[in-house]
């Protein structure tokens, strides 16, 4: 299971604090309720796009003596199973969908990147936006947007994308973009799932 990791701050300093297992180590397990801090359980490698990273990432895992599985602490930059940056995807759908440039435009912006990434959030991103309104009301007002895409990106604007993302991903367990089929609702990993993670 993956939780975030109560951390703020950039790429390179997220790099620098992770040496040391005990930082951040749950006090408790969020599977099975058990009151023992996890142990520190190594790490597993991801890759990120963001706006000034472009490379692999460590991820700190945790396990449970007591049921036996592994948490992994997730910087609160990234999206889980998304290889790009929060702010990336961020810039791309304020830039496509707010803005109204074209994909081709929006997919310019730095990083640079295949149009088709771009297109699978907007896709997913419109998919999501009801959802994402009702959840994001608990934090600040609804605007009278002419649709939920624009509402819920006006609201996320005002109150910051990542504090949302933390919200989401921590409070009521709601991926931005929504969870891959074989992870919904809330990101745990179904039984016999082979689910792929997506681009
Ligand atoms: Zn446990």
């Amino acid at each position: 299971m993956q939780i975030l990791h109560p951390f703020a701050g950039s790429v390179q300093q997220y790099a620098e604090q992770l040496a040391n297992p005990d930082c951040y180590r749950p006090g408790h397990c969020p599977q099975c309720q058990t009151k023992h801090p996890l142990t520190a359980h190594g790490f597993y490698t991801r890759t990120l796009i963001d706006t000034a990273f472009d490379g692999i990432i460590r991820v700190r895992r945790y396990l449970c003596q007591a049921c036996q599985r592994t948490v992994s602490l997730l910087p609160e930059f990234v999206l889980p199973y998304l290889r790009s940056g929060l702010t990336v995807i961020a810039l791309f759908l304020i830039a496509r969908l707010l803005q109204a440039q074209t994909l081709n435009a929006a997919a310019c912006a730095p990083p640079p990147m295949p149009y088709q990434r771009g297109q699978f959030w907007v896709r997913r991103f419109r998919v999501q936006a009801e959802a994402l309104c009702v959840a994001l009301a608990a934090l600040t007002q609804p605007t009278s947007a002419p649709d939920f895409v624009h509402r819920t990106l006006a609201m996320l604007d005002s109150i910051g994308w990542i504090a949302a993302h933390r919200f989401l991903f921590a409070g009521v367990r709601c991926h931005l973009l929504g969870w891959p089929r074989g992870l919904a609702p809330d990101g745990r990993r179904a039984a016999f799932s082979t689910a792929a993670a997506p681009a």
